[in-house]
């Protein structure tokens, strides 16, 4: 658990300008392990420090029978901790929810490709409206190195390159810090048990994302052969931001015609995917 804590605390220091005064950071909480234990950490480590402020949110998706009780799990552990939580929901802000989404049987690529957008965006939102200066993710070491290698497998340089952390704002966008992504997500399970952390053990029906899991596969048996490939992974990716005027910024600098949010294109993806250019 000591050594957890010190590698959080160390990545925290590196994503965080903790020099900073008054800073407040909202926590993107699902309910699950990760971003438990994200809150947990950044309240153990930060709740002494009077000008920091954390406040934590969850994004309601739509997915019957998978987010109720995430809800449930993040309210309590927010109870337990003093802090402030609020609730977004899909259907709110987009119109549509994730069943009806799957239901329509017209997606095209996986639900995943839908959800993301739309999920990132009323982060985005639910940060502004704390006016946060950052927006936390529960992202662990094994997810961060599956999105870097997906990122490799498109060819995609420029996005691997600007994936969280962010160190660079945009106007309309709040940075993104991930200070779990040093940290196994084996030992993140095992720290939320050990530190007894209140966390749902739901799994999304529609998270059968192919490719991905494909990628987790072949890391995982990469890891087994050589332990400390993911460590490796993150650290190549560490170097090649440090070289680079790309890293750690957004893509998005344009805005979106619809909603008028940062965009990347004339339409931003959360549009796009919740069919808003179709009305
Ligand atoms: S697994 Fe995919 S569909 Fe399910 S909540 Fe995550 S992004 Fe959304």
């Amino acid at each position: 658990m000591e050594s957890i804590e010190r590698r959080f605390r160390h990545e925290l220091r590196r994503e965080l300008n903790m020099g900073r005064k008054n800073i407040t950071i909202a926590v993107a909480i699902s309910g699950g392990k990760d971003s438990s234990v994200l809150l947990y950490l950044l309240h153990r480590t930060l709740s002494k420090r009077k000008d920091v402020k954390i406040v934590a949110f969850t994004v309601d998706e739509g997915i019957k029978g998978y987010r109720p009780p995430g809800i449930q799990s993040a309210i309590r552990l927010c109870e337990k901790l003093g802090i402030e939580h609020r609730t977004m929901s899909f259907a709110e802000i987009h119109g549509t929810e994730m069943d009806i989404v799957v239901k329509s049987g017209n997606l095209e690529g996986s639900p995943c490709a839908y959800c993301g957008p739309m999920r990132r965006d009323l982060m985005n939102r639910m940060s502004i409206d704390f006016e946060a200066d950052y927006v936390a993710l529960g992202i662990n070491l094994d997810d961060h190195v599956q999105s870097i290698m997906m990122n490799v497998l498109r060819g995609d340089y420029e996005k691997m390159l600007r994936m969280a952390p962010h160190d660079h704002v945009v106007d309309g966008l709040v940075p993104r810090i991930t200070p779990l992504r040093k940290i196994y997500e084996k030992e993140v399970k095992l720290y939320a048990i050990l530190a007894g952390i209140e966390h749902d053990d739901g799994w999304c029906p529609y998270s059968a994302e192919a490719r991905r899991n494909r990628v987790r596969d072949l890391v995982n048996g990469l890891e087994e052969e050589t332990p400390g490939t993911k460590i490796a992974i993150e650290g190549f990716f560490d170097k090649l931001r440090e070289n680079s005027q790309v890293a750690g910024k957004f893509l998005e600098t344009g805005k979106c015609e619809i909603c008028g949010k940062p965009s990347s294109g004339k339409v931003c993806q959360s549009c796009l995917r919740a069919g808003k250019n179709n009305r």
